[in-house]
């Protein structure tokens, strides 16, 4: 079997010639937006999956938690076949008879009334933008154009024109504007910045509870709580973000319920299409998303009948919170495996539920370099930010599995 060097994979990643072929394929004809580690996945099943070669991998980044019942969950697999079979598609010019169980299912869950249903992440994002805006004239009576929206600093919200003018990342960021206003960044984690910032023309804060790109930082214990009081105190909505940290990741159905904190807005979605398609929504009370008038908003896709089956089995998923005690089972065991790891090649470790941001000794590599190293050994992880590599195992994974995993990262730390 001939073997070569994979020209973006480095550091000496070989790679039989079936494969290099698919990565070819790929770098001749895909943009290159994105870096991806030199493998090619043909099957995936719970936690794992398995390369075109046969090789298998733990899957311990999950998409980004888009997978967090693991890949293909019976279940939803079952729930989407059912809606196959049937109908699809209708658009929003006309009703199905998926979307309203749907959508008072997701409402019972987030203890809200209405849902907005929308595909990608920054598609709710930009939603729940336009609703505070409308909102912030509407209801809070905030001059035409004025509204201003507080973001803070690190976040990661998306990759639209609108989102990444408020980001502070310089690859997300540069060579993109003109950037939209009306958004005023603070630091994440202090509340009084926020207070701070507040105007009369304010209509919302908009924070992921814990900002998962920048690397699973979580805010000082009593911010979440803050914020919701000075929001509630200065008419402003809160708008949580909790695509990525939502729905079972941090061992609560969210991570503001870790502060006993209700947003008036909760923005989803990840794990809410199951793993299975994009699926994601805007949650909140009638007062707040009322505002909204037919024709003002939309999306050809949001809301069709696959996704709204297969939602509708995710939230009847997290009804019985099985999964997300799970996470918090799992997630105490990670952290305490992950915490042995301290001084051998790991500097930090931040652990919410199962999701931890695991900062690496620079003399050990880069995140990078521990990723391809993990790869090697059947462990797949993503870095961010240079020195950090971030975790989001399916919530389905085995303690026992996650043990093999943190010996797998010990072994490449000792280089
Ligand atoms: C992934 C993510 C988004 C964007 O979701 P897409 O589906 O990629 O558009 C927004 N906010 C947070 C916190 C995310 O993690």
């Amino acid at each position: 079997m001939s073997t070569r060097t994979d020209r973006l994979g480095g550091r000496g990643v070989t790679l039989d010639t079936g494969v290099a072929r698919i990565i070819d394929a790929e770098e001749q004809h895909l943009a290159h937006n994105y870096h991806p580690l030199p493998v090619v996945v043909s099957h995936g099943e719970g936690a794992w999956v398995t390369d075109a070669e046969g090789k298998r991998y733990l899957d311990l980044l999950s998409a980004y938690s888009a997978l967090n019942f693991g890949h293909r969950h019976p279940a939803l697999i079952a729930a989407a076949r059912d809606q196959l079979d049937r109908l699809t598609l209708t658009s929003r010019a006309f009703h199905s008879d998926r979307l309203g169980a749907f959508a008072g299912a997701l409402a019972r869950l987030c203890g809200k009334d209405l849902v907005l249903p929308m595909n990608t992440g920054a598609e709710a994002v930009e939603t729940g933008i336009k609703v505070a805006r409308a909102w912030g004239y509407r209801v809070k009576g905030i001059a035409r154009d004025r509204a201003e929206v507080i973001v803070a600093n690190g976040n990661f919200h998306g990759r639209t024109t609108t989102i990444v003018g408020f980001s502070d990342d310089p690859l997300a960021h540069d060579d993109f504007g003109p950037y939209a206003p009306g958004f005023v960044s603070v630091p994440f984690g202090d509340a009084s910045a926020i207070e701070a910032a507040i105007t009369p023309d304010t209509a919302a804060v908009l924070i992921e509870p814990i900002q998962g790109e920048a690397g699973v930082i979580i805010p000082p214990e009593g911010y979440l709580r803050a914020v919701r009081e000075i929001c509630t105190r200065s008419n402003v909505l809160m708008i949580a973000d909790e695509i990525q940290s939502g729905l079972g990741r941090v061992g609560e159905t969210f991570a503001c319920d870790r502060e006993g904190v209700v947003p008036d807005v909760y923005l989803l979605g990840k794990a809410l299409g199951g793993g299975i398609l994009p699926l994601s929504a805007v949650v909140a009370d009638r007062d707040v998303l009322g505002v909204i008038r037919p024709g003002e908003h939309g999306s050809t896709f949001g809301g069709n009948p696959l996704a709204a089956a297969v939602g509708e089995r995710v939230v009847e998923m997290l009804s019985s919170g099985e999964f997300q005690q799970r996470a918090a089972a799992l997630g105490e065991h990670l952290a305490g495996r992950l915490g042995e790891l301290i001084g051998h090649g790991v500097t930090a470790v931040r652990i919410a539920g199962l999701w931890a941001g695991i900062d690496i000794d620079p003399s050990a590599g880069t995140g990078r370099d521990v990723a391809e190293r993990l790869l090697a050994r059947g462990v797949l992880v993503k870095d961010t930010h240079g020195h950090t590599i971030r975790i989001a195992p399916p919530l389905v994974v085995r303690a026992t599995e996650l043990d093999w995993a943190v010996e797998q990262l010990g072994l490449v730390l000792e280089g």
